[in-house]
């Protein structure tokens, strides 16, 4: 049986708020309960680390400010994990990058179309994706940032089930926005 991966191995202090952050932790970065169950060490590099740094700075602390508590179910995922079949995701995807997070308000009547509206207003973003809203209650928001100002007219993409597009705010919210509140 693997070892229990400590602080050294990740070349960060899990337990350690995330340089120029006030509220994340690294362990939130990194956490994933895939990686545990299946041992894999899902340890980013130090350029992976500094984005990791650069999007809990830029997208998840002005997210907090603005919304209080945010959970993050996953950010970083190495490509052994995010291919892993209980996650199913690409080799390409932002994640294994270490510039995508996947998140969900907290805060009681804090909908996940909330987070999303405002950080399309608000955030350099590169991408931004309603993920599984179509489940109502267990969609998420995905938002990865690469260090850049966003570039204009990038759309919101909206991912279910069906598969993934491009989709309009309003259209989001009309699809999305009433029913989660009678849901939160
Ligand atoms: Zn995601």
């Amino acid at each position: 049986m693997q070892r229990t991966l400590k602080n050294v191995d990740y070349g960060r202090d899990l337990n350690s708020i995330v340089i120029g952050c006030k509220h994340f932790r690294y362990r939130e970065l990194v956490g994933s309960e895939v990686a545990v169950k299946h041992h894999i060490k899902n340890i980013p590099n130090e350029q992976q680390w500094q984005s990791l740094e650069a999007l809990a700075q830029k997208v998840l602390e002005p997210i907090r400010a603005q919304f209080g508590a945010i959970k993050v179910l996953s950010a970083f995922r190495n490509v052994q994990l995010n291919t892993h079949s209980e996650i199913g995701g690409s080799k390409t995807s932002n994640h294994t990058r270490g510039i995508a997070a996947d998140i969900v308000p907290l805060a009681p009547k804090v909908t996940r179309m909330q987070v999303l509206e405002w950080a399309y207003h608000n955030l350099d973003f590169w991408e931004l994706i309603a993920e599984r809203f179509d489940s109502k209650t267990k969609g998420w928001v995905h938002i990865a940032y690469n260090g850049t100002r966003r570039i204009a007219g990038l759309k919101i993409l909206s991912q279910t089930s069906g598969g993934v597009k491009p989709i309009e705010l309003a259209q989001l919210q009309e699809l999305y926005g009433e029913s989660e509140v009678r849901h939160a």
